[in-house]
């Protein structure tokens, strides 16, 4: 059954001349079926405003809506797409709000009103560079509630990852420390348009009212960078520039100096940034 009476995304592409441009990251999904399922992988939109990144000719837009998101804020960086995206603001009157600009550019949280889900298929580099700027606001809890966002796979194996494992290092840390990740959907190449060279993951990130474990951000950020800029080398030796008896603090807190950064759990990484604090 169709989710909504626009036309169909092929159609709407080719009125539009929306021929994807690889600069601007542009591999769309066109299976309306799929892109309401990725909707509903956000949670119950009812009630909520969603903030949009990236959406292209509105596949993902129109299933947000037709799932009965209160509110859709998108910001699309290419102007091409603004005559296909204005027919679907006029088909939901009131409920779709399109912006033309760079998503790294702008705040576009400050423009919606809690609660708020952020749902995005971005460019990839684009994607992990907003998900940690949105692990990394001044205060936790963050103005958005849950975060729905596409990646390469590889990637979404980092933002899940358990120590221990190759996969594991900064962002499964950045994530896992504040939010609960999950990888929800698995997508092969085929799936958008034009098919990428490698597979995706749509990642659902809900933000927990505190972080698991107390720990200072900057100095948390600190270790966990210290430590995985030179995943190889013992802690001894890879955290030695942030304290002058880093051995000493290590054995404080119960750590063998001579292990691996990717050994530690989140909660020794957080032990170990308070006894460095103090
Ligand atoms: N959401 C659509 C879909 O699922 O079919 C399009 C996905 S496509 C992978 C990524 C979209 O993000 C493109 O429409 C591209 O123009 C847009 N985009 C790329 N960089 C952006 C940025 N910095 N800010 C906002 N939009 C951007």
């Amino acid at each position: 059954m169709a989710i909504d009476t626009l036309p169909p995304l092929r159609d709407v592409i080719a009125a539009h001349e929306l021929r994807a441009r690889k600069s601007l990251g542009q591999n769309f999904l066109l299976d309306l079926n799929l892109t309401a399922k990725i909707a509903r992988a956000a949670g119950d939109l009812g009630g909520a405003d969603v903030l949009e990144v990236g959406p292209g000719p509105g596949g993902l837009t129109r299933g947000l809506l037709a799932e009965g998101a209160r509110k859709v804020l998108a910001v699309e960086k290419d102007t091409r797409c603004l005559p296909a995206l204005a027919e679907i603001a006029a088909a939901y009157p009131g409920r779709l709000e399109v912006v033309n600009g760079d998503a790294l550019e702008l705040d576009p949280l400050a423009h919606l009103t809690p609660p708020i889900k952020v749902v995005a298929n971005l460019p990839y580099n684009v994607g992990t560079e907003l998900l940690v700027r949105w692990l990394t606001p001044a205060a936790w809890p963050p103005t958005w509630s849950s975060l729905t966002l596409m990646f390469q796979r590889e990637v979404a194996q980092r933002i899940v990852a358990a120590p221990g494992s190759k996969a594991y290092g900064r962002l499964a840390l950045l994530a896992q420390w504040r939010t609960r990740p999950r990888i929800v959907m698995d997508l092969p190449p085929e799936a958008f348009t034009p098919a990428p060279k490698v597979r995706s993951a749509v990642v659902h990130l809900e933000a927990l009212p505190e972080p698991r474990f107390p720990a200072d951000p900057k100095v948390l950020e600190r270790v966990v960078a210290a430590g995985f800029n030179q995943r190889r080398k013992m802690l001894r030796a890879s955290l030695k520039g942030l304290a002058p008896h880093i051995e000493e603090v290590l054995e404080s807190v119960g750590i063998d100096p001579t292990a691996r950064a990717e050994t530690l759990s989140l909660e020794q990484f957080c032990a170990l940034a308070r006894a460095l604090q103090r």
